[in-house]
C-alpha cells in the first residue's frame, strides 16, 4: 500500500466505453409506459423528445457502449478526475477504516452533470437538434447542459424551479453566461404553467412542475425542439459510469478493494455512475462490495417510497414508469439539497434496490451538514449539500469500524462542490436549519393517485 493521497490516471486512460448494467442485471426492468394509452411506449413516441441514438441506449442490453471521440475530447477538459485518499478525515475521526473519494467536483460546472450533458448534446447534434428544453432545480443540471449545449451550437431552453430562480441567481447567471435562456417555472410559456399560475399566481414551482413545462415546450414545438433529462434514465446513469470505471483502476494503484461504495441519490446517476461498475464486479467476478444509496429524511424516496409504476412528472405528461416514488404530486419540504428533491428513483436503481443488490439509507439535514463541515475542514474542499449526504454515510460507516476495532475501505463519489450553496452553509452555521422526515401516511396518501396500470403489464416483461 503506497502513502500516495491523490491517484491520478492519464488522459490515455479515460475510458473508451460506458458499462450497461442491463447486460448483467439479474432483474429485468419492467416496460415504461404511455402516460395515456397505459400501453408500453414505442421508439415512435420517444423520438419526439429524444434523439434516436439515445433512445437505442436506453433499451440497449450491450455490456459496452463506445465513447465517441468527439465527447471524449471535451471530457478530456477535466476527466479523468481524482480519486484522494482522505488522510486527513481518517486522523480527525482515529478510525482504522480507510477513506477514499472520487472527486466530480472539478468538472467546470462543478458536478458529475457534465458526463452526460456532453454526450447528451452531441447525439443530439448528430441527430440535426437545433434547439433543447430541459428543467433544473438548483441548477446543476442547467448548468451542465448549458456547457454542453454552447460547446455543441445548440439552442437551450431551460425551466429553472421559480423558488431557486429567485434565491440562486449566481447559477442562473452562469447559465446565461453559456448562451442558455433560463426562464422562472412555472411560466406562462407553457399551457401547463399558465393553467397553475392561473390557480395559484405565487406557486413557487417544483422539479416535478418544471419537468411537465420542458416536456411541453419540446412535444409541442413541432419537431423543431428536444427535450433532455439528467437524470433517472437508463442511459444517464450509463453515461456516469465513467466514474466508477475510473475508480475501479484508481484503486487498484492504491492497492485496495472497497467493502463499501456510497453516492447521494436524488434521482440515483451519480450513485449509479460510481456503483454500477462495481456491482458488474461483484455479479461477475464475486466481490463483496457493499452498494450503499443515501438519500435525505426530507426527500425518502427508496427507504420510504412505494415500488410502483408512477407519472414521471407533475402534468402527467412524461412516461409512467415503476419506481421507488413518493407520488408525482410530492411537494418537496424546502431543504438545501434542491438536487435531492426528485419523487422517484432511477428505474434501475429501484429495481436492483427491490432485489437486495443495493442498500439504502436516509439522513438528516442538520447531521448531513455536520459532516459537510467536517469534511470541510479536514480535506480543505467545500462539497455540495447533495453530496455531503455521501460524506455523512461514509463517516458513519469510518465510526462504525472504528467502534468494531474493523480496517474497513470505504469509497464515496464527492459529486460537486458547493460554492453556490453558501445560503444553506449560512443557515446552517446561524443553527437555523431543521430536520424533517417526510411522514408515511403523505406517502400513502400520495398513492391514491397513482396510476391505475393494468397488473398483466407489469408481469409481462
Ligand atoms: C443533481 C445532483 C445530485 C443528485 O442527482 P443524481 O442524479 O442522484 O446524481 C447529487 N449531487 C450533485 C452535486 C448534483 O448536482
Amino acid at each position: 500500500m503506497s502513502d500516495t493521497t491523490r491517484f491520478l490516471l492519464n488522459e490515455t486512460d479515460l475510458p473508451r466505453q460506458w458499462y450497461n448494467i442491463l447486460a448483467d442485471s439479474p432483474v429485468p426492468l419492467p416496460p415504461v409506459l404511455h402516460p395515456v394509452t397505459k400501453e408500453p411506449v414505442t421508439p415512435d413516441f420517444l423520438s419526439v423528445l429524444f434523439p434516436m441514438e439515445l433512445i437505442l441506449q436506453e433499451v440497449s442490453t450491450d455490456r459496452y457502449i463506445d465513447i465517441p471521440e468527439e465527447v471524449r475530447e471535451i471530457y478530456k477538459l477535466y476527466r479523468p478526475t481524482p480519486l484522494v485518499r482522505a488522510r486527513r478525515l481518517e486522523k480527525m475521526l482515529g478510525t482504522p477504516a480507510h477513506i477514499y473519494y472520487k472527486n466530480e467536483s472539478v468538472s467546470p460546472v462543478g458536478s458529475h452533470k457534465a458526463n452526460t450533458a456532453i454526450p447528451q448534446a452531441f447525439y443530439n447534434k448528430v441527430a440535426g437538434t437545433k434547439a433543447i428544453t430541459t428543467e433544473t432545480g438548483a441548477g446543476q443540471w442547467g448548468a451542465a447542459l448549458s456547457m454542453a449545449c454552447n460547446f455543441f451550437d445548440i439552442a437551450l431552453e431551460v425551466y429553472m424551479v421559480k423558488v431557486s430562480y429567485e434565491q440562486k441567481p449566481y447559477r442562473r447567471i452562469f447559465m446565461e453566461t453559456y448562451g442558455a435562456q433560463v426562464y422562472a417555472s412555472p411560466t406562462d410559456r407553457t399551457q401547463f404553467g399558465r393553467a397553475l399560475l392561473e390557480q395559484d399566481p405565487s406557486n413557487r414551482g417544483s422539479l416535478g412542475i418544471a419537468i411537465s413545462e420542458a416536456v411541453e415546450a419540446a412535444a409541442t414545438s413541432g419537431g423543431s425542439k428536444k427535450y433532455s433529462l439528467g437524470s433517472v434514465l437508463n442511459h444517464v446513469l450509463l453515461h456516469q459510469t465513467v466514474i466508477g470505471e475510473e475508480a475501479l483502476k484508481q484503486m487498484d494503484m492504491a492497492g485496495e478493494y472497497p467493502d463499501v461504495v456510497i453516492g447521494c441519490v436524488g434521482g440515483g446517476s451519480n450513485f449509479g455512475g460510481i456503483a454500477l461498475p462495481f456491482l458488474r464486479e461483484n455479479l461477475r467476478n464475486g466481490q463483496r462490495t457493499r452498494l450503499l444509496a443515501v438519500e435525505p429524511t426530507a426527500a425518502p424516496s427508496l427507504t420510504k417510497g412505494i415500488y410502483t409504476y408512477d407519472y414521471g412528472d407533475t402534468a402527467r405528461m412524461a412516461p409512467i414508469v415503476k419506481m421507488h416514488t413518493l407520488g408525482h404530486t410530492f411537494l418537496p419540504p424546502g431543504i438545501h439539497a434542491g438536487g435531492l428533491r426528485y419523487h422517484g428513483m432511477a428505474p434501475l436503481i429501484s429495481a436492483l434496490y427491490e432485489a437486495g443488490y443495493l442498500e439504502a439509507r436516509a439522513v438528516p439535514q442538520v447531521a448531513t451538514f455536520e459532516a459537510a463541515r467536517l469534511f470541510t475542514q479536514a480535506e480543505g474542499f467545500l462539497p455540495a449539500p447533495e453530496s455531503a449526504h455521501a460524506i455523512r454515510a461514509a463517516i458513519d460507516e469510518a465510526l462504525d469500524a472504528k467502534a468494531k476495532g474493523e480496517k474497513r475501505v470505504i469509497l464515496f463519489n464527492l459529486s460537486g462542490h458547493g460554492h453556490f450553496d453558501m445560503m444553506a452553509y449560512q443557515e446552517y452555521l446561524a443553527g437555523r436549519l431543521e430536520d424533517y422526515a417526510y411522514p408515511a401516511e403523505a406517502v400513502a396518501q400520495a398513492m391514491q393517485s397513482l396510476p391505475q396500470v393494468e397488473t398483466e403489464v407489469t408481469a409481462a416483461d
